[in-house]
């Protein structure tokens, strides 16, 4: 090993060191995952998981539900921390009826709004949000609102496509999933276990 390589890798945990030591805020961080990618809600899964593996109370909210029951769905049915409301299934390519798409999404929004006021919950997953805000179904300002006024503590995790500019600002990391290849498009229909 040669000795500059030594050095290089010294001087790099020192400032990785220094780094770590900075870090030294607790609070509640807004976590949002955008991108054409898969990997979004199934991410917001993981860090349920983690969640409650320190038995900490987690709210799911989710839009855009599809018909079909995912199998975290099926996992987490009934488990004593977890909270949740979701949208009744059918969009406006199904239903044709955006009146009544906007009502639905509001309904859920409203339950969403109480989880993001209520202190004993911890993370506050709003999966698939990010399209009603871009087809106006919900109010945008309000969705920030809710989101500055909620408990310190609370963490939030926001998925979907397209999120526009003012949630990227108010999130605390953001990750976008690039979709270089899918299954699907080589005509594999979604598979239990990765898919649903
Ligand atoms: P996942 O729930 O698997 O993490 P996601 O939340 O990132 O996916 P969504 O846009 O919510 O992605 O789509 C959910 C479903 O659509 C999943 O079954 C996923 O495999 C599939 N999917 C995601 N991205 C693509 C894509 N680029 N092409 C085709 N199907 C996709
Ligand atoms: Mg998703």
């Amino acid at each position: 090993m040669s000795i500059t390589y030594k050095k290089r890798m010294q001087r790099k945990k020192e400032y990785i060191d220094s780094r770590i030591d900075e870090a030294n805020i607790d609070k509640g961080i807004i976590v949002l995952l955008t991108g054409n990618g898969k990997g979004k809600s199934s991410s917001a899964m993981g860090m349920i998981c983690r969640a409650l593996g320190y038995d900490m109370r987690v709210a799911l909210v989710r839009f855009l539900k599809g018909d079909q029951q995912t199998g975290e769905d099926l996992f987490i049915e009934n488990h004593p921390n977890i909270v949740s409301a979701h949208m009744e299934s059918g969009f406006t390519w199904d239903t044709q009826d955006k009146e009544l798409d906007k009502q639905k999404a509001t309904q859920t929004w409203l339950e969403a709004k109480k989880f993001l006021a209520n202190e004993e919950i911890s993370v506050v997953v709003l999966d698939e949000i990010t399209y009603m805000i871009n087809y106006k179904y919900l109010d945008e300002s309000e969705i920030l609102l809710a989101l500055s006024n909620r408990p310190k503590d609370q963490h939030v995790i926001i998925t979907g496509r397209a999120a526009s500019q003012a949630l990227i600002d108010v999130s605390d990391t953001v990750s976008e999933v690039e979709d270089i290849k899918h299954a699907f498009r080589a005509n594999i229909r979604a598979q239990k276990g990765i898919d649903l």
